[in-house]
């Protein structure tokens, strides 16, 4: 086998979609193992639907999922230009080869007379399909269709007798009958090629060795293949990866929530969760292992081991991974990682003192554990850095008006307004001298205390929460919260 030469070519239409991106990782997960090349190329030639937005979008969602290409936009290599809008004069070259060479012809044919065709096939109980009625066009009739101004699209002559074999190395052995088949259009009237005709001439001539991409392009390989021998090019290997399914095993869309990259990348999750998520998306090592570093996925890789089944998105799992590889950041990663956000919620400012940077990664520390998403983040440690709280009324009702909370808040605040440092270990006894006083759990005294300092009942170690938020902050915290509980006293 020569290079390995593969490439991922996403239509510029919208956002880098979790099949996509799969797409995109499989193909360069393949190309790092074999010491191949990855190449980006942008199917732009849909000239309307295209954007430049959407081009910014998807190398934007490349680079954050680490995937970097060898060939492509901002990259160059030999076989460029990557962008298809910009190779229409050698799709024209190859197209008048197949003219020449007799595989190619002009089709004068309206869209009236087409739908025409259509209801009488339809009548006839036939295949919906081109009849090829100008395959055999004379000179004349040529001539005379011009000088009537008609419009004209190039049809590929295609072989329609026998079978085209795709021999996918997911899928196996599959087999089309080129009856099916008709003269399909590789170039329109404007001279922007189809998709089918376009891609093979790339793939030629960018010489890549597989084609791995999803199997909604399954059935357009017959076709491929037909251009590709119509032109004595090689022809490449294939593989059609399964769909990615939502939870009701509907195709996987944006009804099913997030599916974009740059959704995930806003909503906190990271990079190497997100591949490890998307490796397995169709594919598995053994049946025990699911944490794999990028490095382990290019070693362990295989097509072979790509699922001919459909594969089902479960973002769940993902969340669960996505906490897995949180936990597993340095301080000062998780740390560089919120940065910028905290500034913009201006939990810290532009320029943290030494104080305030330490204090940060002592929260995150102690946060870590419990998070799944860096947005989790937000929610979760903003009473360690601003003044108002955002109270969580079930928590207030079913623990700060719970009977004897008043009195439990009273007497810790006196204990905690007395105690000579804030420590771990000054406040841990105070706490145990409650729960005696009081004959309650250690819990129920730490709730309540719990409520008024975060306005949640769920936060990391109370005595840790107490000490990042420091004894000022929250001594006035639960005189608020006492404030709070009398004035419902009153009211019921
Ligand atoms: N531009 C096509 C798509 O986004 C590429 C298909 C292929 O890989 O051949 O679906």
């Amino acid at each position: 086998m020569g290079q390995v030469r593969v490439r991922f070519a996403p239509s510029p239409t919208g956002h880098l979609h979790v099949g996509g991106a799969r797409t995109a990782l499989f193909n360069y997960l393949l190309a790092r193992q074999l010491q191949g090349v990855f190449v980006l190329r942008i199917e732009d030639t849909d000239m309307e639907r295209s954007t430049e937005e959407s081009v910014t979008v998807i190398l934007e969602s490349m680079e954050f999922l680490g995937l970097e290409w060898d060939e492509g936009p901002g990259k160059g290599g030999e076989f460029g230009p990557y962008f298809q809008s910009q190779r229409l004069d050698i799709y024209r070259k190859y197209a008048d080869m197949l003219v020449k060479s007799g595989r190619a012809y002009e089709c004068f044919c309206t869209p009236k007379e087409l739908d025409e065709m259509r209801q009488a096939q339809k009548q006839r109980k036939e295949d919906l399909k081109y009849d090829g009625r100008c395959r055999h066009l004379t000179e004349e009739q040529r001539q005379e269709f011009i000088k009537q101004g008609k419009k004209s699209v190039l049809r590929f002559k295609a072989e329609n007798e026998g079978v085209t074999v795709v021999n996918d190395l997911i899928k196996g052995k599959v087999t089309f009958d080129n009856h099916q088949l008709d003269d399909f259009v590789i170039i329109k009237s404007d001279g922007i090629p189809t998709y089918n005709f376009a891609v093979v001439i790339d793939d030629a001539l960018m010489q890549i060795s597989h084609v791995i991409r999803g199997e909604d392009h399954l059935s357009n390989t017959p076709k491929q293949i037909q251009i590709y021998k119509a032109l004595d090019f090689n022809v490449p290997r294939f593989a059609h990866m399964p769909m990615i399914l939502g939870p009701d095993k509907s195709l996987l869309s944006k009804r099913h929530g997030a599916t974009s990259v740059t959704q995930f990348r806003d909503e906190g999750y990271l990079p190497s969760a997100m591949i490890n998520y998307l490796a397995l998306l169709g594919w598995s090592y053994d049946d025990a292992q699911t944490i794999f570093a990028k490095q382990e996925l290019i070693d362990k890789f295989s097509l072979e081991k790509v699922s001919k089944n459909p594969a089902v998105f479960d973002i769940k799992k993902l969340q669960w991974m996505n906490g897995v590889y949180i936990r597993e950041l340095e301080i000062d990663e998780l740390y560089q990682m919120v940065l910028p956000h905290w500034q913009e919620l201006e939990f810290l400012p532009k320029n943290p003192s030494n104080e305030q940077k330490e204090r940060a990664k002592s929260i995150l520390k102690s946060l870590q554990e419990r998070i799944k998403l860096l947005s989790d983040l937000d929610d979760s440690a903003y009473y360690f850095f601003q003044d108002e709280l955002r109270y969580n009324e079930k928590a207030v009702r079913k623990v700060l008006y719970k009977e004897g909370s008043l009195e439990i808040l009273g007497y810790l605040l006196t204990e905690l307004l007395a105690v000579k440092e804030f420590t771990q270990e000054n406040l841990e006894p105070i706490f145990k001298q409650a729960q005696n006083k009081f004959e309650r759990k250690l819990g129920d005294i730490m709730q309540p205390v719990r409520v008024a300092v975060t306005g949640t009942n769920v936060s990391p170690g109370i005595y840790d929460v107490l000490g990042l938020v420091g004894r000022a902050k929250s001594c006035q915290r639960i005189k608020n919260a006492m404030e709070m509980i009398k004035f419902h006293q009153k009211e019921v």
